[in-house]
């Protein structure tokens, strides 16, 4: 607030110097130090004109970089109860991690000023396409599916777990972002997966590029190595929408380390915070988000 404050006696500045023709100017000064009629009364329509400009200028201020406000993201659970997803190690079903990370993830963006709808938070909606067109039915400016990882069969092992029989995989762990070149906006899909996987690597993250092995069921081709963005052209979530799309997988659930890690908080809320910046980032760049046409600032030079 002080830098609004601020920037809006300067705003103010050129309506009263010339009438003051002096070299110093503060609003309170004149209805202090003044006797002169006009200059009580310049200085109250100053004071007034400050109390009417003050919001005008809020809004023309630009976005901080973790500031989301005016943007809608639509949030996807993964999969759902009747269909839901990978097991992990101990035996959760996937759509349950989906769930938890979803919510964590919707409390940070909405405490950066998003608006958030989470779709298929009680895991009732089974189908794919209808996702994000209900995505975009609701007015969001992008679509994010959130899933959790597992691996190809065939590096799956067992162990026993209280009681139970169960596969795991020790050897993948890390994320992923996928985007599908179908998607109606495919340019902007894909930066904003660009975004996700630049904010997340950044955050601490470690990309997994498993799902790049040239195996059958895998041999997705990379976008970027570095930062574990995949194009996924057939997936059904990330072609199906108007809407720029992606589909983050947060960590592998087969993995019995990891599927512990993925399970707290804290890492859940690490991730809300990457998408946080990948989200301000694709704004700032206009991948995602309406664009307010801005003002002329009063004090701008001429
Ligand atoms: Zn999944």
């Amino acid at each position: 607030m002080w830098n609004y404050g601020k920037q809006a006696l300067l705003a103010l500045r050129p309506l009263t110097a010339a009438s003051l023709r002096s070299a110093s100017f503060h609003p309170m000064r004149i209805s202090t130090t003044t006797a002169a009629p006009v200059f009580r009364l310049l200085g109250t329509v100053s004071v007034l004109a400050l109390v009417v400009l003050l919001p005008t200028l809020a809004n023309d201020e630009p976005p901080k970089p973790s500031d989301l406000t005016g943007l809608h993201i639509a949030l996807d659970v993964g999969h759902s109860l009747s269909k839901p997803g990978a097991i992990s190690a101990r035996g959760q079903v996937e759509f349950v991690f989906n769930q938890g990370t979803a919510r964590v993830i919707a409390g940070v963006l909405r405490s950066a000023g998003a608006k958030v709808t989470i779709l298929n938070e009680d895991g009732t909606i089974t189908g794919l396409a209808e996702r994000p067109q209900l995505a975009a039915r609701a007015g969001a400016d992008a679509f994010i599916s959130i899933h959790h990882d597992s691996v190809n069969d065939k590096y799956l092992k067992t162990w026993d777990h209280q009681g139970q029989t169960l596969a795991y995989c020790d050897r993948f762990s890390g994320y992923s972002v996928f985007c599908s070149e179908l998607n109606l906006r495919a340019a902007q899909s894909r930066n904003l997966a660009l975004e996700a996987g630049k904010a997340m690597l950044a955050a601490g993250f470690k990309p997994t590029l498993h799902h790049h092995e040239p195996i059958a069921g895998e041999n997705r081709p990379l976008i970027d190595e570095s930062t574990g963005v995949y194009e996924f052209t057939e997936l059904v979530v990330a072609k199906s929408g108007k809407l720029p799309s992606i589909l983050l997988e947060c960590g592998v659930i087969v993995h019995r380390d990891e599927e512990l890690i993925v399970q707290t908080v804290q890492y859940q809320t690490r991730i809300g915070h990457a998408l946080v910046a990948a989200l301000a980032s694709a704004r700032d760049q206009k991948i995602i988000g309406r664009h307010r046409l801005r003002l002329p600032s009063w004090n701008a030079p001429h």
